[in-house]
């Protein structure tokens, strides 16, 4: 008889402690930094939820990205997962064939995607530098949230109404900060601005390298140099992310000026201020608003 209301207690403990365990234990995966920073902000207050990004801060965009074995493990253990899309994360096939059942989520959906000129893929996936593409992006991962964590529903809608604010303010900003410069054209290290360049009304007239990793023949580097004689010296933007050795090389056969754009690929992994992605795109207002006087 004790024997048996002992088993009963305990098994009323493990079974409580196992609820514990479960409630409020959700996880939420991000692939890369521009999604973490659009999840930091509409999660901000979520209690319980836990955020994993997977590529490291240091790695940029993810060409060539290759799931490593915790990535893989974070992944099945998420409840939802957050993508770029786009075809950003080219790892996606091995995902869905692997967690079949892992709600995915694409910030893409529905934004007018431009042409992949380097070849390598079929759309260009830099759709966040449009911060009108960031609000629908920001859109797209809250429906998907609210889906796969409906207890922070009005948490989540109250986040994103307050981010597509501040974004769509952003968004005003460039705009107007960028049509009155009397200079449209710029040289691009990377294959990351023709949504920037399309909405803000700048032409990407040459991209030094398509993808970080590429290196350049010496033809290919004296066809730059004409072309950036050619277009009268515009100016040359690295990023802070890639190697700029290509673009001195440019600089220096030409005079052209170099400065540098942040395509907010990379940032701080700890303390992440929420308006981070504001704060690059708006440091990129400034150097553009000096290069193209
Ligand atoms: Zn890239």
């Amino acid at each position: 008889m004790k024997n048996t209301l002992i088993k009963k207690t305990l098994c009323i403990l493990l079974l409580s402690a196992l609820l514990t365990a479960s409630a409020g234990a959700e996880t939420v995966v991000t692939s890369f930094y521009p999604i973490q920073l659009l999840a930091l902000n509409l999660l901000h207050g979520a209690d319980g939820v836990e955020l994993v990004n997977l590529a490291a801060p240091g790695t940029g965009c993810l060409h060539d990205y290759q799931l490593s074995t915790g990535d893989m493990k974070a992944l099945a253990r998420a409840d939802v997962f957050l993508i770029n899309g786009a075809g950003m994360e080219s790892y996606l096939d091995h995902v869905m064939q692997n967690l079949p059942d892992l709600p995915i989520v694409d910030a893409s959906a529905g934004v007018e995607l431009l042409e992949d000129v380097s070849g390598e893929m079929e759309y260009n996936a830099h759709i966040w530098l449009d911060a009108g593409n960031a609000i629908r992006m920001a859109e797209n991962l809250s429906a998907g949230l609210i889906e796969a964590l409906p207890e922070q529903a009005e948490l989540i809608a109250a986040n994103r109404d307050a981010l597509a604010a501040r974004l769509a303010a952003l968004d005003t900003e460039l705009r107007e900060g960028i049509a009155g410069l009397p200079r449209r054209d710029i040289v691009t290290f990377h294959e990351a601005f023709p949504y920037f360049a399309r909405a803000y009304g700048l032409e990407v007239a040459a991209v030094v390298v398509l993808e970080p990793g590429d290196s350049l023949s010496p033809r290919q580097l004296a066809e730059l140099v004409d072309t950036v004689t050619r277009l009268g010296n515009p100016p040359l933007f690295t990023e802070p992310q890639y190697e700029s050795l290509a673009a001195e090389t440019i600089a220096a056969e030409t005079g052209a000026p170099i400065y540098e754009l942040d395509p907010c690929v990379t940032g701080p992994s700890e303390d992440i201020p929420l308006t981070y992605y504001e704060d690059v795109m708006r440091r990129n207002l400034q150097v553009l608003q000096e290069a193209l006087q």
